[in-house]
């Protein structure tokens, strides 16, 4: 019988029918898997929606058994992607709770933590962002010197990305790779492991470019942020200055009334630092950072490397649950049996708890930075799971060569008012078919770094009342890469206009055949079987489909293959009756016309 699959949000209807009948396959399948209902159902508040990950501790279930109820239901999740409310709702409901939907959002990662049981105070874990020669490095090293532990056991012995070190008694881990890049790449892969940022800024230097940068990701990433005014030990230094312009890019210092935090330090003369930390659990204790030991690990990737006597190495830190030696796990795109778990002392270790930085070996493959590593009961659960990502990973390829043409770019601007006026408008800007990808974007005139950016995305840089530095000039003539120059934001969403345009004139279609819709037999986030029939010309494997309905094109797809009886084919021509598995998004109904055509880039 033919499985039929949903969208990741079901429908009002569907989550009225599930709610009575609650689906015999999937009602067998949990009780078998001795998940016990228990006499009273236990609630848990979440927002409109949740992160697959989160949703399993909250849940206290292995990531891939809820992973496994999704699939049932006919909802294709990733252990790092958000389910909707309503959803949550229908699975948890599996599980024995009851999901209610929290009304008043703060912050959602926190009150999730926190209302769950079994959930202990974990130690933070920080990032140090800041501009160029701030002084992160320096801080960084200050920090991991200052620790107790580390000097009894001489030192840190590994550098492993991530340390934890223990002050008055509370352990607070560091993310051990400064820059935003480390913390952009980590909120990419979809693990937004940072709960604290340290914001340095040197007070002979104040608020410079990059210092905005950061403040902006940290500020998106909806993380707490503390300032640490550095190189206060320099006779230039101005204190009162940096928080001024600090202030004016809306770090407001609660010495004139605002509510950031600052710290003057010196990280190479050690003033304050003792501080700085005081203020690092001040504020972790004020959000209540928890997880849950009890259950099966969650990890993020935060070094790996290949060892040639050990094979891969990775290096992790545990989010949540607890780590055990021999646990079986999938990291990314492979798995294995953990052999080793070591710390940053290299100290061998039986277990490792929530926020711990580990060393670990027993992976098949070397996972990358920012892969998340999830706990399996057994091999062959690891294959299963690892079965689904590629088949989740090939349909998201699938989806993405299909669907639009890039126009990559990198926006530099004056102040953080233009950019934000030109953001906007080039979201408004973008077509069905070009979609406009800002690769970088931020305050201050161009640099070397913006065009080696530009240079490995194949972006253009567009800069608004900026110019280059004459060094960054030089690299763009020599790599080729494009800057151009505004001053009027009209201007410059003009010439980005013009360039979609010329874009989609290179592209021709050639139709090729018409059909319609007869019978809806699969619908997937990004895929739908149906039957249809070819009404002119013919269809072959690889035609484009331009969807139609009461004479209105309401989307596209590709043909990715072609039945006739249940036999595969690789073409279908007009009178004949077939089945057609389509990528896109688009919902398709019966009666729907599907125009076919060629792609023809010229
Ligand atoms: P990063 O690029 O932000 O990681 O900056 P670094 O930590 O590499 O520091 C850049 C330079 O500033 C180095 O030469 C450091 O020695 C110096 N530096 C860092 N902190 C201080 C400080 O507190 N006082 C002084 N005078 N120099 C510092």
């Amino acid at each position: 019988m033919a499985k039929v699959w949903h969208k990741r949000k079901l429908s009002k209807k569907e989550v009225k029918a599930r709610k009575k009948d609650k689906g015999p396959v999937v009602q067998e399948e949990v009780t078998k898997q001795n998940v016990p209902e228990p006499a009273e159902k236990k609630v848990i508040e979440i927002g409109e929606s949740v992160v697959v990950r989160d949703f399993a501790s909250l849940l206290n279930v292995p990531v891939t058994e809820l992973i496994k109820v999704l699939m049932k239901n006919g909802v294709l999740a990733a252990i790092n992607e958000t389910i909707d409310w309503e959803t949550a709702a229908i699975v948890g409901d599996e599980f024995g709770f009851e999901i209610k939907l929290k009304k008043e959002e703060i912050g959602p990662k926190i009150i999730q933590r926190q209302k769950a049981e079994g959930f202990v105070p974990r130690p933070p874990i920080v990032t140090v962002m800041g501009h160029v020669d701030h002084g992160k490095t320096q801080l960084l090293d200050r920090i991991r010197k200052s620790d107790v532990i580390s000097t009894e056991s001489g030192g840190i012995t590994q550098h492993i990305g991530v340390y934890q070190i223990a002050y008055k008694g509370k352990k607070i881990t560091f993310i051990d790779t400064p820059g935003h890049e480390a913390f952009e790449a980590m909120r990419a892969h979809g693990a937004d492991i940072t709960d604290i940022v340290i914001l340095v800024v040197a007070a002979d230097e104040g608020v410079k470019p990059q210092t905005v940068e950061a403040y902006e990701q940290a500020k998106k990433a909806g993380v707490p942020i503390i300032v640490a005014i550095n190189k206060i030990d320099l006779p230039n230094a101005n204190i009162q200055k940096t928080k001024q312009m600090l202030s004016e890019i809306g770090l407001v210092p609660e010495d004139m009334g605002g509510q950031t935090i600052c710290v003057p330090i010196s990280a190479k003369q050690n003033i304050n630092i003792d501080e700085l930390l005081e203020m690092v659990l001040l504020v972790a204790e004020m959000k209540g950072f928890k997880a849950n030991p009890n259950r099966p690990a969650i990890g993020v990737v935060v070094e790996s490397r290949l060892d040639p006597k050990v094979g891969p190495v990775a290096f992790l830190l545990i989010q949540d649950g607890t780590l055990k030696k021999g646990d079986f796990v999938v990291v990314g795109e492979t798995w294995g049996k953990i052999r080793l778990i070591e710390d940053e002392h290299g100290h061998n270790l039986k277990t490792a708890g929530p926020s711990k930085p580990v060393k670990v070996t027993g992976l098949k493959a070397v996972p990358s930075f920012g892969q998340v590593l999830q706990v399996v009961p057994d091999e062959k659960t690891a294959q299963q799971v690892l079965v689904a990502l590629k088949k989740t990973l090939a349909q998201k390829e699938e989806q993405k060569t299909f669907k639009k043409i890039g126009l990559p770019i990198i926006l530099k601007a004056d102040v953080l008012g233009s950019l934000k006026a030109l953001t906007d408008n080039i979201k408004k800007i973008e077509t069905d078919e070009v979609a406009i990808n800002i690769v970088k974007e931020g305050v201050g005139n161009i640099t070397e770094d913006d065009v080696m950016m530009a240079r490995a995305t194949k972006a253009e840089i567009l800069g608004f009342k900026v110019k280059p530095f004459a060094s960054a000039f030089e690299i763009a003539q020599k790599e080729k890469v494009k800057i151009s120059i505004y001053d009027v934001i009209y201007n410059l969403i003009n010439d980005l206009k013009e360039r979609i345009a010329s874009m989609l004139k290179k592209e021709e279609k050639t139709v090729v055949g018409k059909g319609r819709i007869l019978k809806i037999f699969l619908t997937t986030p990004s895929e739908k079987i149906v039957g249809f029939k070819v009404l002119e010309g013919q269809v072959q494997k690889g035609n484009y489909a331009s969807i139609q309905r009461k004479g209105k094109e309401i989307g596209k797809g590709k043909v990715l293959s072609l039945q006739i009886e249940k036999e595969p084919v690789n073409e279908i021509k007009a009178g004949s009756l077939g089945g057609l598995k389509l990528s896109g998004e688009v919902d398709l109904e019966q009666e729907d016309i599907l125009e076919f055509y060629k792609e023809q880039v010229s």
